[in-house]
């Protein structure tokens, strides 16, 4: 069959939830992807910030490749190696101690939130908690996810939402400050907002909040779903800072293209939290994810991916600062490592569109954010190519 005969199909039978760009990814390979005709991109955006290792990585493949053989599945009544593998190299790599796999990152967030719940209802000997969450934020569209995000536009037709939840404005202290009672029991943000436009935490409001929390017996919550796994230049993204999360959600690139993602939390917190009963996934931690996750943090570690970000990041960094000089449509550009977003004055959506026409695919943010959220393993050669078709398409 053809492209547009699937496009076609697709149209007919999935659920109109998103507006695709009308071509049919078939395979990739290092950091390019070809489409059912042939043509070949180079790719900014890993798959929303997925496919952190790139395409065709011949260890990452013969681990998936391997466990299919061996056992797929098994449910969490049984023990299983390769996610304890994992779950032992995930703690190594974050500094937590206590992981719970689940099989995307919204559930890796509902996980949070109610690990979050039972510490406070174990402590006070009662529930009616609350959370304070970020406006502006980003955590996923299961009903609990959507009731921390803080986009008014994803939310509105599926009210009422979880109750006690409390918004704030991000990198502003003083209103989440103003939003803290007796019954906060959690505050929750994105290290790096990703979906509401590429907003890294400023020091002294994740600093600041990590020392409320610390003061007044609050969890903080940090998600790492799109920040993590190397993506800022540390394995995490609150590792730049002076700040350690009591509770944090993994996702995205933790599985590298299987779908996987975890809530860690601290000894502190999960001698009071969650316990036999309490929560549970049939597939969550299965061998096959497990797999997965202990071969891409065996990678990562092994190769320094993080550290090849810190450098191939500055590298970007520059070149889009040098972008921004030659186009006046350029009004801001924020961002952290392979992370990145530029803010502009035309639509995005169609200098994302016209990008894919020339070969490159780009994804946006917000409602005028360019999102630079490449595979990890990209070079200079790769960076000097996007911002030549960038060059070429901004006025
Ligand atoms: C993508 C994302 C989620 C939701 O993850 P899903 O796997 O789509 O459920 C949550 N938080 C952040 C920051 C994300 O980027």
């Amino acid at each position: 069959m053809d492209s547009l005969s699937y496009i076609q199909n697709a149209d007919r039978d999935l659920l109109h939830t998103y507006n695709r760009y009308g071509v049919v990814l078939e395979k990739g390979r290092d950091v390019y992807l070809f489409d059912a005709n042939g043509k070949k991109y180079l790719d900014f955006a890993s798959g929303i910030a997925v496919c952190a290792l790139g395409y065709g990585n011949e260890e990452y493949k013969a681990a998936l490749k391997e466990q299919v053989d061996q056992l797929l599945h098994t449910s969490n009544l049984y023990y299983n190696a390769p996610v304890i593998e994992a779950a032992e190299r995930l703690k190594k790599a974050s500094g937590m101690d206590r992981v719970f796999f689940t099989n995307s990152g919204a559930e890796a967030i509902e996980g949070a939130l109610k690990a979050a719940k039972k510490y406070a209802y174990t402590r006070d000997g009662h529930a009616g908690h609350e959370i304070i969450a970020m406006q502006g934020s980003f955590h996923g569209r299961t009903l609990g996810a959507l009731s921390v995000t803080g986009n008014p536009h994803y939310r509105e037709a599926f009210e009422p939402l979880l109750p006690g939840v409390r918004f704030a404005r991000f990198n502003d202290l003083e209103s989440v400050k103003e939003q803290v009672s007796e019954k906060t029991c959690a505050i929750l943000m994105e290290t790096v907002q990703g979906e509401g436009g590429i907003y890294p935490a400023q020091k002294e409001f994740i600093e600041g909040i990590a020392q409320l929390c610390r003061e007044r017996d609050i969890l903080l919550i940090l998600d790492e779903i799109q920040c993590g796994m190397g993506r800022t230049g540390r394995m995490f993204a609150w590792q730049h800072y002076d700040v350690k999360p009591d509770i944090m959600a993994s996702a995205k690139a933790l599985g590298c293209g299987v779908p996987v993602g975890a809530f860690l939390m601290t000894e502190r917190v999960a001698a009071r939290s969650l316990v036999p009963g309490d929560h549970g996934t049939t597939y969550g931690g299965n061998p096959f994810v497990g797999a997965a996750v202990r071969t891409v943090l065996e990678i990562m570690e092994r190769d320094k991916i993080p550290a090849h970000v810190q450098s191939i990041g500055a590298y970007l960094w520059e070149q889009l600062e040098g972008l921004m000089k030659r186009h006046d449509c350029i009004t801001a550009h924020r961002g952290m490592g392979l992370m990145q977003g530029l803010s502009l004055s035309v639509p995005v959506g169609e200098v994302s569109k016209q990008a894919l026409e020339k070969g490159l695919i780009l994804i946006t943010a917000g409602t005028d954010v360019l999102r630079f959220v490449p595979p990890l393993v990209i070079e200079e050669e790769h960076v000097d190519r996007m911002v030549k078709v960038l060059d070429g398409i901004l006025p």
